[in-house]
């Protein structure tokens, strides 16, 4: 869904320059909300150092989880070339729907590889030991037949162990999303609803345009807290729930994971309204919340 933009100016730098069309929850986690409302400059350095922070945040990618049964590719594309840690301190990298172990040197000297860099790491210890090209691949074979968790020794002092990865439990791991992320998610929605009000020099906007522009320190005032599962579906929401005192947004991801940004001394008119994505239909929709009715964002 695109919302039109009235202004002629970027919403975060004020500059007069060419638009560039941003997706207000980020393309990386399948949304489709967006607006041609950034230039850019600012586009691609939120971007870089921002957006993509959402896909390695081991809570986000927990919670996209739910995703295997109703929208399996998107959780792909959000696993891909990301990490997943195990309780035995082994690491696997998603790269193109399949699991690579990364290799990892242990304390007595081991060493952990995956199967076919391990195969390559065995000959060339076996090559440079002055081994015959019959000895290396009729070693090799043997390690191949082998069953796994039992010690294969292939010369007096190297031995090898296979290992089934699908004894293994994988969890999501990867480093926290950007701080400034949900800021930014909101900052964006409550533009939509204040149209070129965004623009003004109220102390309020000027403060959360700095701190989108210069985003090295944590934006305080995020809550993260449990939503309520409804069990209408996989979905990604964003809502104005009104000022109380101040106005406040409310993120969802995947249903289940939920944020609230509040925008201190800043109080924003018009009704609470919400946007609905639903991640298994791709299906948008915009809420007037208190009326229950389809809402339109004023020009
Ligand atoms: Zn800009």
């Amino acid at each position: 869904m695109k919302i039109p933009w009235a202004g002629d100016r970027c919403i975060i730098c004020l500059l007069l320059k060419p638009f560039t069309v941003e997706h207000i929850i980020p393309e990386s986690l399948g949304g489709k909300l967006t607006c041609s409302f950034l230039c850019r400059d600012c586009n691609s350095r939120l971007g870089a150092e921002i957006d993509h922070t959402a896909k390695t945040d081991p809570r986000i990618r927990q919670a996209a989880m739910a995703l295997s049964s109703t929208n399996p590719d998107l959780l792909r594309a959000i696993n891909d070339g990301q990490i997943f840690n195990t309780n035995q301190g082994l690491q696997f990298k998603a790269k193109g729907g399949t699991l690579k172990v990364r290799p990892k040197k242990n304390a007595d000297g081991s060493l952990i590889q995956a199967n076919e860099d391990a195969k390559r790491t065995l000959a060339r210890i076996m090559e440079k030991a002055g081994k015959s090209k019959a000895f290396v691949e009729s070693r090799l074979e043997a390690y191949e037949n082998a069953p796994a968790g039992i010690l294969i020794q292939l010369m007096p002092d190297l031995a090898v162990k296979k290992s089934k990865s699908a004894e293994i439990n994988l969890f999501p791991g990867g480093d926290p999303m950007h701080s400034t992320l949900l800021l930014k998610i909101a900052y964006e929605f409550i533009a939509l609803h204040l149209g070129n009000t965004i623009y003004h020099d109220d102390p309020p906007l000027v403060m959360l345009r700095a701190a989108l522009t210069d985003f090295k320190e944590p934006y305080p005032f995020v809550e993260l807290y449990t939503a309520k599962q409804k069990r209408r579906g996989l979905f990604h929401g964003l809502a104005f729930e009104g000022n109380s005192p101040v106005a406040r947004v409310q993120i969802r991801l995947f249903e289940t994971l939920a944020y609230r940004v509040n925008f201190p001394m800043l109080a924003v008119d018009g009704p609470r309204c919400g946007y609905h994505l639903d991640l298994a239909t791709g299906d948008e929709r915009l809420m007037d919340l208190d009326k229950k009715l389809s809402y339109k964002f004023p020009a």
